[in-house]
């Protein structure tokens, strides 16, 4: 390592800062969130650092700078635009040995100012050694993702506990079993979930009823993926789906979404494969019981979000009579990530007031659905699951009022590289799309937004990454 990472208790302490600018005016924020008592040296000051003078936040010697400045300081920053004035502040405070940061440059550093991830107490710093700030930034926001905003209330949490769980069990090997458990487990989520209190009875009891073997309770996260492209999970999602112990999976779920699950975690698939059988939604839900019995953490992991069309209440009304813990994840639903990335916006002020999803699916021939609720003007109608069904919805919208020129679209794989849009009428789209050999998943959109397409299409499916993303199971 080129440095020590250290964590500087600055609490009441004079720190100096040599400059009045933004960059000064950031460098004096992460000093007074830490407590410190600052001082700015600067003949003129940007408007935050005034107001922050004014009221009192900080103390302003309003001069340039001379060595006398330094000799209250414990800490000093240089972050003026003057690299001669930056120097002599490095000098100064080398000969008093006290630590000092020149900004953007590490030759006049004696230490350097690490990309911070605040979750107080916890506190995650990256430094790339003064190499590239940008790199430590970029990686900044990725662990950003990873850590839930409401991590710093667990830890507040564990200390709260830690002297009962150290009179508990006196083997140092069992206490950390048992924080880890915790920490990776339904309390854990309980505080990221908002549930303080019951958190932290659910920890006493835990405490209590714990003994020497620790018998975990497994839980299901029921996980909406999006409608295919990795870059649409939610941060809630990714990180249940990097700590789940089994996977359950079916068609829609595509392979780079699939991809972002624990490479260790067992994954098991529930949809339908041609040659076979889906598994029976009951089975699936027994499925999820068994394993989460077990003691493991089961992901549930669906396309789109869990409650549009995917049976998501019924997997879980199973759990709840079953005394299973669970989470819902809501996802990036069909309608509204393919409608985006094929530039059809659901509503517009001149075109559609209101926007119906439906399923168009298919039983014994026709759809059982609500027509002249779905033929009403100035609205836009989604429909899910509706490629076979395609000339009877067609048929039937035209029956029931709507013009035969009313334009409509059939989108294939959004969001995915293989998206395919066609785009026509009532009465022409049925035929576009057989001809245009569409490949489920299809979602179907009705309404005279989709006369916007043309205008407001931005995605271009990247054909080449096609292959990474291939849906291998039929839908
Ligand atoms: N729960 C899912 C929907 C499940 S029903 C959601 O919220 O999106 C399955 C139907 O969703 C498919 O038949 C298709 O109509 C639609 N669908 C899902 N992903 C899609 C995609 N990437 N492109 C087009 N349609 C999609």
């Amino acid at each position: 390592m080129e440095f020590l990472p250290v964590f500087f208790d600055i609490k009441g302490k004079p720190c100096a800062v040599i400059g009045g600018g933004v960059v000064a005016a950031r460098k004096v924020a992460m000093l007074l969130n830490s407590g410190g008592r600052v001082t700015v040296v600067a003949p003129d000051l940007c408007s935050t650092l005034k107001q922050q003078a004014e009221n009192g936040a900080i103390f302003h010697i309003q001069s340039r700078f001379a060595p006398e400045h330094l000799n209250e300081a414990i800490i000093v920053i240089a972050a003026t635009d003057d690299r001669e004035v930056n120097k002599q502040v490095s000098e100064v405070a080398k000969a008093h040995r006290l630590p000092v940061n020149v900004v953007d440059d590490p030759d006049f550093c004696s230490f350097i100012m690490p990309s911070v991830i605040d979750r107080s107490p916890v506190i995650v710093a990256v430094s790339t050694g003064g190499s590239s700030p940008v790199l430590a930034r970029l990686l900044r926001a990725r662990l950003e993702t990873l850590i839930p905003g409401s991590y710093g209330r667990l830890a507040t949490l564990a200390e709260k506990f830690r002297g009962k769980v150290k009179q508990h069990f006196s083997d140092s090997g069992q206490r950390r079993i048992f924080w880890e458990n915790i920490f990776q487990g339904p309390i854990a989520e309980m505080i990221f979930a908002g549930r303080e209190e019951q958190a932290s009875n659910a920890l006493s009891k835990a405490i209590e009823s714990s003994g020497k073997d620790i018998q975990l309770q497994g839980e299901v996260y029921l996980v909406g993926g999006g409608p295919g492209n990795p870059d649409l999970l939610t941060f809630r999602a990714l990180r249940l789906m990097q700590q789940a112990d089994v996977v359950v999976y079916d068609n829609l779920v595509t392979p780079p979404v699939l991809e972002m699950t624990r490479r260790d975690a067992d994954r098991i698939f529930v949809g339908k494969q041609r040659a076979n059988h889906a598994m029976r939604q009951e089975e699936i839900n027994e499925l999820l019981v068994k394993l989460a019995k077990e003691g493991k953490r089961v992901l549930r992991l669906k396309g789109g979000d869990p409650f549009i069309f995917g049976r998501g209440g019924e997997e879980i009304e199973t759990l709840s009579a079953n005394h299973i813990p669970f989470q819902v994840v809501p996802g990036i639903t069909a309608a509204s990530g393919v409608s985006s990335y094929a530039g059809i916006p659901l509503t517009h002020r001149d075109y559609a007031q209101a926007c119906v999803f439906v399923t168009g699916h298919l039983k014994d021939g026709s759809m059982d659905l609500d027509w002249e609720m779905l033929a009403r003007p100035n609205q836009t109608v989604v429909i899910y699951m509706g490629l076979l069904g395609l000339p009877v919805l067609c048929q039937q919208l035209v029956a029931h009022g709507l013009s035969p020129d009313t334009p409509a679209a059939i989108v294939q794989q959004g969001t995915t590289p293989s998206q395919k849009i066609v785009t026509g009428t009532l009465i022409t789209l049925p035929h576009l799309a057989t001809e245009a050999q569409l490949k489920p998943p299809t979602l179907i959109i009705v309404g005279k937004v989709v006369s916007l397409q043309s205008k407001l299409a931005w995605f271009t499916p990247d054909q080449e990454s096609e292959g990474n993303f291939a849906l291998t199971r039929n839908n």
